[in-house]
């Protein structure tokens, strides 16, 4: 694939290089060969950015309603018309498999095509006071918003938040993660072919510590969308509250996937063995720990460890079940779990080491039984595919070990008695519940997390109030 090095800022609709010319290297985590140099953006091109977003947002946001609709549906057929190529770049910068990579950016272009739509449709409502007088309310853009985006699923987290910021009126800088920063940049070009006006999407890729802070810290962001680690919303939620402005954090999970012994028994091992082995466990909302009830855990075990052994890792542009990590330091985060479990005295099933590729930041999926609550592989998020069992005698051991944990995002129910399934969804603390298959919803569903897995919500028609600001106009009318 043709890259140039090294890959620059996005910035008023030029590529441009990082002020002084430093750069750091993005790799290909399936040969941990050096794809690129990128532009290493600090407060500086962060500055311009900002600068620049800020002069294209009249403009941007005076457009006619159905006129930036258009400009957005633009975009989406112009990145429809070229998934492949960006499919293919998505791949070697994170190591998923090639057919992952074209349904997120399959997923990347219905984002911007279902936000288009609501372009026209973000409207007030208007409040009787009686005779005399008329009050309205009007959702305005915010303005610039900043989007720090994370490397699991670059361009697909890029076009779930700019969707409904560019949509509401608002012009965007985001911040890619440095390990996954190629699409987001390349998408900068793509916009500009096909119409976008320069400075709407701004890209500054970098360091969390250098462009994400200053992107965080910059008093000319209006509001901040953040997707990552909890140590991390935490940064940037109080460099948000240093300034009062708005922020959306999805941050980590310790998803459950209940699974009752009604359950439709062909269908349960192959979605837990999804929840936790699509993007080798690297998903906020992946099911890592599956409650079983005893009397079907050792039936359900043996058909997990019987998945795991044929789970075919490989480089991502072979399209395997499974790719590589996405770093030598996740990797090393990953293997410290499977030891600490093993060393705390749960037991570690699956492939071992033997089985993955040595070239490339390739972990076994795994999975451990006799786990309990207490273990750090029962309560932290690993971020890998392994997967942490524990039964249940009943319902209610179950939503309190599904409730037992620090963090809110999904939880899968498996089950086919429908009172149990309402009752359990209505029981669990968790944003998002799937009941009889898992990672199911899509872009218009409202997806956030409850407890530390975050604050707002991101997807359907909620996540366009996170880029508008609310005015209440109050008229006396003269008679
Ligand atoms: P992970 O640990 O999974 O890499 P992070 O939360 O560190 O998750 O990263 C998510 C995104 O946040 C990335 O784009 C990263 O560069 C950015 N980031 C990391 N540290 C900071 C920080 N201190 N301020 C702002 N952004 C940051």
């Amino acid at each position: 694939m043709d890259l140039p090095s090294p890959q620059l800022a996005w910035i008023d609709g030029q590529p441009l290089p990082a002020p002084g010319g430093a750069t750091f290297a993005t790799v290909d985590p399936s040969t941990e060969e050096v794809l690129a140099e990128v532009a290493r953006c600090g407060e500086e091109a962060v500055d311009t950015a900002v600068a620049g977003a800020r002069r294209a947002f009249p403009g941007w946001r005076d457009l006619a309603p159905p006129e930036r609709a258009g400009r957005i549906r633009a975009v989406a057929r112009a990145l429809a018309g070229r998934a492949e190529e960006f499919a293919r770049l998505e791949t070697l910068d994170t190591g998923k498999p090639l057919s992952l990579a074209r349904s997120e950016v399959d997923g990347t272009v219905r984002y911007l095509d279902y936000y288009a739509g609501l372009a026209d449709k973000i409207h007030g409502e208007s409040i009787p006071l009686g005779p005399g007088y008329l009050n309205y309310t009007v959702h305005e853009p915010v303005g610039v918003t900043g989007h720090i985006v994370p490397w699991n699923a670059p361009l697909n987290m890029v076009g779930r938040s700019l969707g409904p910021a560019l949509a509401a009126g608002n012009t965007a800088v985001v911040k890619p993660a440095e390990q996954t920063p190629l699409t987001a940049l390349r998408f900068g070009a793509l916009c500009r072919e096909a119409g976008l006006p320069d400075g709407v999407y701004q890209v500054v890729p970098g360091f969390g510590t250098e462009a994400g802070a200053a992107l965080a810290a910059h008093p000319g962001i209006d509001s901040l969308t953040f997707t990552g680690s909890v140590a991390t919303g935490r940064a940037v939620a109080r460099a948000c509250a240093d300034r009062i402005r708005p922020v959306v954090l999805e941050l980590g999970g310790k998803s459950p996937q209940l699974v009752f012994a009604d359950a439709d028994f062909d269908t349960v091992a192959a979605e837990v063995a999804k929840g936790i082995f699509t993007n080798t466990g690297q998903f906020c909302d992946a099911g890592s720990r599956l409650l079983v009830e005893e009397s079907v855990r050792e039936a359900l075990v043996e058909r997990l460890v019987a998945r795991a052994h044929a789970v075919d890792c490989g480089p991502g542009g072979d399209d395997p079940d499974m790719g590589p990590l996405i770093s030598a330091e996740q990797r090393d985060r990953v293997r410290g779990f499977l030891a600490r479990g093993e060393a705390e005295g749960a037991r570690r099933l699956g492939p071992g080491p033997e089985s993955v590729p040595r070239r490339g930041y390739f972990v076994p999926p795994t999975v451990f039984t006799g786990v309990r609550p207490d273990m750090a592989i029962a309560r932290e998020e690993i971020f890998g595919p392994v997967l942490c069992v524990q039964g249940f005698r009943d319902e209610a051991e179950a939503i309190a070990l599904a409730n037992d944990t620090s963090y809110g995002l999904a939880a899968g129910i498996h089950t086919r008695d429908i009172d149990r399934a309402h009752r359990l969804a209505a029981a669990l603390e968790a944003g998002y519940v799937m009941i009889n298959e898992y990672f199911t919803g899509g872009i218009g569903s409202p997806f956030g997390g409850w407890k530390e897995s975050g604050i707002g919500h991101e997807r359907g028609l909620e996540a366009v109030h996170n880029y508008t600001r609310l005015k209440n106009v109050v008229v006396r009318v003269a008679r």
